[in-house]
């Protein structure tokens, strides 16, 4: 079970990374995305990907990173904050794979310093600047249990036929 934080998003710059990073987070097989900034045009685009293309990734706009931290840990879930910063994945891969209840935290510009002791985990997905979005994915890559590129996505209204030429995309509703 995996969720994901998403610090510092500016509505006016970081619409399509943060976009990028629920999306990436869904298709790994994260349950949802927690926004620690106010903007409904990231919850709405995202949740309409997920009603069309199946499964219940949710996310929840404007919320309290620090409150959604406590709580994650009250009820016994573990944090791996990604930072290029941190202890190099394939260092960590072993001990944050064993974990049943994870939250990734992901920053935009600069994360809390808070953050840094509040997390389990600071882990960098090698020691080089680049993209949320690419921590995101090679994170959940390495720790996933099954083979994160073969989920099914339940109750999708499209589903895609995979083809070596060409889009073969079954629209579920005509089906019906
Ligand atoms: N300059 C910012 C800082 O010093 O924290 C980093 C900005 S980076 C574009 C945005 C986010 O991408 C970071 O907060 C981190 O979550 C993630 N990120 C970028 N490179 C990373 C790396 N090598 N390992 C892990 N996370 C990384």
């Amino acid at each position: 079970r995996v969720v994901i934080l998403r610090l510092g998003h500016r509505p006016e710059r970081d619409k399509r990374i943060t976009t990028h990073v629920g999306l990436t987070a869904r298709a790994l097989g994260a349950e949802g995305m927690l926004l620690a900034s106010n903007d409904k045009g990231i919850k709405n685009a995202i949740e309409d990907v997920a009603d069309r293309w199946g499964g219940e990734f949710y996310v929840k706009n404007d919320v309290s990173w620090k409150a959604e931290i406590e709580k994650w840990k009250e009820g016994g879930g573990k944090v791996c904050h990604l930072s290029m910063y941190g202890i190099n994945l394939p260092d960590a891969t072993e001990d944050i794979k064993s974990c049943e209840k994870l939250m990734i935290v992901v920053g935009a510009e600069k994360v809390p310093t808070e953050i840094y002791d509040m997390a389990d985990w600071n882990v960098a997905v090698g020691n080089q600047p680049h993209s949320e979005v690419a921590a995101v994915a090679l994170t959940m890559d390495r720790i996933a249990q099954d083979e994160p590129l073969r989920q099914e996505f339940p109750d999708a209204e499209l589903t895609i036929i995979p083809t070596e030429y060409g889009k073969r995309v079954i629209d579920n509703k005509i089906k019906e």
